[in-house]
């Protein structure tokens, strides 16, 4: 399985429709819990990335992820703004001068990113927020990287480990962003930055199955 920056823009499309599908569900999240801002956050930086799209085809993978990521920067805004934005810009720190990515490059340029966000955002696993899908994504992605596990079976575990991680936020109490001043009362509410990332996962790893040579 190799992929080259050319599934850029049906990469970004995809993520769109699917931020866009479920707009209203993830608003309502982060109403419950936070200021009901995400998604219009999200919307503008991946509105940007939208208009980049042929523009992000052409460049090698490390220049492509580097811009996307100083895009969201840039353009998001909010405490998912400058934690989307680091996730990508310290993935394009891992050196990669060949420009197909395969899946095993992947996962260690993914883990690089989710230990960057976790730094950034001084938080780590079970503290009610994305990171709660990240790390058991880049867990589970090189644990069966490394099993060599059947490629469309490992984008299946990923989808399904990020859809666990997800539902495991409604039964925590947040201590880290806007959620932490809910206390006790942000229990029973799944953190609107854990759906998001999880419908980004899986929607990519779907665009990833179909497209793979
Ligand atoms: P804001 O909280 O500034 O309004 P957003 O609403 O766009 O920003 O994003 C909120 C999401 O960001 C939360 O749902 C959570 O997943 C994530 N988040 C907030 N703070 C942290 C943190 N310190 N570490 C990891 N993720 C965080
Ligand atoms: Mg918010």
């Amino acid at each position: 399985m190799q992929f080259t920056p050319e599934i850029l823009p049906n990469l970004i499309n995809t993520v769109a429709e699917v931020i866009e599908k479920n707009s209203e569900e993830v608003t309502a999240l982060d109403q419950a819990i936070g200021d009901g801002d995400h998604v219009i956050n999200l919307q503008r930086g991946i509105g940007a990335l939208l208009e980049q799209s042929a523009e992000l085809a052409e460049l090698k993978w490390t220049q492509a992820i580097q811009k996307i990521g100083m895009t969201l920067l840039s353009t998001m805004g909010g405490a998912s703004g400058s934690l989307f934005g680091t996730l990508f810009i310290s993935m394009a720190k891992a050196k990669n001068d060949n420009n197909i990515l395969n899946q095993h490059e992947l996962s260690v340029i993914y883990a690089l990113g989710v230990e960057a966000v976790k730094k950034r955002g001084k938080s780590d696993v079970g503290e009610k927020t994305m990171l709660d899908v990240l790390i058991p994504v880049a867990e589970c992605f090189k644990k069966d990287v490394d099993a060599s596990v059947e490629f469309p079976k490992l984008l299946e575990n990923i989808c399904l480990t990020a859809e666990k991680g997800m539902e495991s936020t409604r039964d925590m109490i947040a201590t880290k962003g806007r959620a932490s001043y809910m206390e006790e009362k942000s229990l029973g509410h799944i953190d609107a930055g854990a759906r998001t990332s999880q419908l980004m996962i899986c929607a990519i790893a779907d665009v990833i199955g179909t497209e793979k040579k």
